[in-house]
């Protein structure tokens, strides 16, 4: 039992709930039926998706990103009680509707606003949408911070390192260390990833992800958002946040402490088990996920990340360094760089170069309001989306 203590099932809402997090925490939910009550489910466009969901689950509303899918999905919740909205202001509704957990599942910077809310009125806030982190960290843990919102990490590495951190006694952590898998080009030279497809890219060794994601594992940036998510999670600064490559994804990351004692999380790639420790927090739920057979798997290996055949892992220390709006112009251009990629309108290797491009293009400025993020995010979208017709010519 996710409750035992309280018995009371916990009201939950889903932000992104068609995705892959999304579909993996209905997953769990469907297992423990007694124990939640579903508030609010949100989809961009896939709303035949979010009616199957809101039907089989009893919402109480759902809210669909894109305007025009709001026919569609109010017809096919006819006949039901539940509320049907639209529009990017229906998800921020949807997050602000009162429950006791919230799932920030949504993809890019599109989430920052419903995951802010969700935030603002102190929620549990389980959150894997680490772009939200990225572009607005500063501002996000001040909100977190004032409303006394708990925010638990869903991504595995943040899951692993909130299990092993002492939080209690921070002094005592000398670094925490982020594994990668390397994603699906790991041991490719640069001529031959130059090459490579989305359908390539997406095919990830040991995760099955949403496509963004897919692609930042394959050119290392989601290596790198994460440093900036652990930065803001752990408030860790960089320097003390290394990464190491392991192929197998079966140590999630791990925490050194200055007595030279190295605490690790370790697992099956699975996201069901970080998403079920959030979701029954601060108890333990059970996970379906397959069991780690030690025996079977026999060797862990671990190497250095190639910062030059991986330009992301460079470009994300420097926009650290830089501060301000150096990350949330590099969220922003990453986000047009991977979507033209998958859209075949750049080579694989021109998404890291429309993000240093970018970068260079918008002279760094303070971030201190959620407007200069928006500002920072627009003038780098426009940005990013000019470098892409370029590259789109020199493709072709
Ligand atoms: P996904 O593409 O599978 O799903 C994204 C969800 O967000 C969908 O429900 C989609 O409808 C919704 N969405 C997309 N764009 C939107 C917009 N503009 N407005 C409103 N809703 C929108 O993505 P995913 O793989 O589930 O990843 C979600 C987030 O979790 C990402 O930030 C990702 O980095 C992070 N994450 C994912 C995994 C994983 O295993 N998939 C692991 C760790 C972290
Ligand atoms: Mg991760």
């Amino acid at each position: 039992m996710a409750l035992a203590s309280s018995g009371t099932p916990r009201s939950i809402t889903i932000l992104g709930s068609t995705g892959s997090v999304g579909t993996s925490t209905i997953d769990l939910i469907r297992r423990n039926p007694g124990d939640y009550v579903v508030e609010a489910l949100t989809a961009n466009s896939d709303w035949q998706g979010l009616a199957r969901q809101a039907i089989e689950l009893k919402a109480r509303s759902v809210a669909i990103g894109d305007p025009a899918a709001y026919g569609p999905l109010k017809e096919a919740l006819a006949g039901t009680n539940i509320g049907v909205a639209a529009g990017p202001e229906a998800l921020v509704e949807a997050a602000s509707a009162k429950s006791d957990w919230v799932m920030a599942a949504i993809v890019g910077a599109a989430g920052l606003a419903p995951t802010l809310a969700a935030i603002r009125r102190g929620a549990i806030v389980a959150l894997a949408n680490k772009e939200v982190l990225v572009c607005a960290g500063d501002l996000v843990m001040q909100e977190v911070a004032r409303s006394g919102a708990t925010l638990l990490p869903v991504d595995s590495e943040h899951n692993a390192i909130f299990q092993v951190f002492d939080f209690d006694r921070v002094e005592g952590i000398e670094k925490i260390i982020l594994t990668a898998s390397g994603g699906p080009f790991r041991t490719l030279d640069r001529a031959a990833m130059a090459l490579k497809t989305p359908a390539q890219a997406v095919a990830h060794p040991n995760w099955k992800m949403g496509a963004k994601i897919s692609v930042d594992s394959a050119t290392m940036m989601n290596k790198g958002l994460e440093l900036i998510e652990a930065k803001h999670l752990f408030r860790m600064p960089q320097e003390k946040i290394d990464i190491v490559v392991h192929p197998q994804s079966v140590i999630h990351s791990l925490v050194a402490y200055i007595d030279g004692s190295v605490l690790a999380q370790l697992g099956s790639p699975d996201m069901r088990t970080p998403i079920a420790y959030t979701l029954a927090w601060p108890a333990r739920m059970p996970s379906p996920s397959p069991r780690l057979d030690l025996a079977a798997i026999a060797s862990l290996t671990f190497e250095a990340p190639d910062p030059v055949r991986f330009p992301a892992l460079r470009l994300v220390r420097e926009a650290v360094l830089a501060g301000g709006s150096a990350p949330t112009v590099l969220n922003a251009a990453n986000e047009i760089a991977v979507h033209a990629f998958l859209a075949e309108k750049i080579g694989f290797l021109h998404i890291a170069e429309v993000v240093e491009q970018t970068l260079a293009a918008i002279p760094v400025g303070p971030i201190d309001t959620l407007d200069d993020v928006h500002n920072f995010d627009k003038r780098a979208r426009e940005t990013a989306a000019r470098l892409v017709l370029g590259f789109a010519r020199t493709a072709a």
